[in-house]
């Protein structure tokens, strides 16, 4: 095992293989990512999980936020926003900014070949929410190779029209460039009671990759229980005018909505649902932005 940059390790197997990568604590106050990654580490420095083919690479995010316990330093630049070349000047200047230059510059995911790396970053929410997975792509194969092993997730999100921020640029987006990249939403940021079942279930999947060897039981899977697949279909931007969310609204994620129901009001004017659907992603009133998305509609695919 190798730290090849601060908080990045990278473990070779005997044999060439697909490159996995796990990352936590891309947000400073998710805590089960950071604490997975820490236990992957542990089990790989005492031999209970061992790299057998390909490369393995586990990191941790954002280390000044991490050590904040905050989403972000004082910044508040976004690490999850700045995987991509074009970086505004703020972000340019930014810890979150060089963090994320820092990340790339070791990964280096261009020089893989295509349709050779998985990688899994795991995520909090700051609402509470059940589980779920975040894949830019419709996710066919997803469905086939990744999902069954990631048994605690019940629905799957995919932006296949780049509507969470018209652009590619969170950090599992960066992993997709070469294969498969997922964000692993893995409840409230406050509940770390999963830091156990998602070690087990990173080590199952990387089992399956044939990356790890493990003295750990693989658990059994039923590859035909698949959790729902949304996909976002509108954001809702915060104006000057304000916003107000109509009850029931924003205080959690996967919240139902049907067609034609007002899901709050930009000054006086409604937003009005245009299909059945679940709200996702409400962002916390102390993370607004004009301009930024406050949430996101979905649609049942
Ligand atoms: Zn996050």
């Amino acid at each position: 095992m190798k730290e090849i940059g601060e908080c990045i390790w990278k473990v070779e197997g005997e044999k060439s293989g697909p490159v996995f990568i796990v990352s936590g604590g891309v947000h400073g106050n998710e805590k089960t990512g950071a604490h997975s990654i820490r236990l992957i580490k542990k089990n790989i420095e005492s031999g209970i999980l061992r790299v057998k083919n390909g490369t393995f690479y586990f990191l941790l995010g954002n280390l000044r936020a991490i050590d904040l316990d905050e989403r972000y330093t004082d910044s508040r630049v976004d690490l999850n926003r700045c995987f991509t070349s074009n970086l505004t000047d703020a972000q340019v200047k930014s810890y979150e900014g060089s963090r994320a230059q820092e990340i790339m510059n070791v990964l280096r995911i261009e020089d893989n070949p295509a349709d050779s790396v998985v990688g899994i970053d795991i995520h909090s929410t700051n609402t509470p929410s059940q589980p779920f997975l975040v894949s830019q792509k419709i996710p066919f194969e997803l469905h086939a190779t990744v999902m069954p092993y990631l048994k605690t997730a019940e629905a799957l999100l995919c932006d296949p029209n780049l509507i969470f921020e018209g652009e590619l640029l969170t950090l599992d987006e960066y992993y997709a460039r070469r294969g498969l990249g997922l964000c692993y939403e893995t409840g409230h940021a406050d509940d770390c009671s999963r830091v156990e079942i998602i070690y087990n279930e990173i080590v199952d999947l990387g089992t399956a990759l044939g990356v790890f060897e493990s003295d750990e039981k693989q658990t059994p899977y039923a590859s035909n229980i698949l959790p729902p697949v949304y996909t976002l279909r509108e954001s809702i931007t915060l104006t000057d005018e304000g916003f107000e969310y109509a009850p029931g609204i924003g205080e959690g994620n996967f919240v139902p909505f049907l067609k034609g129901d007002i899901l709050g009001y930009h000054g006086t004017r409604p937003v009005v649902a245009s299909c059945d659907g679940v709200f996702v992603f409400p962002k916390l009133k102390k993370h607004w932005k004009v301009g930024k998305s406050l949430g996101y509609l979905t649609q049942i695919l």
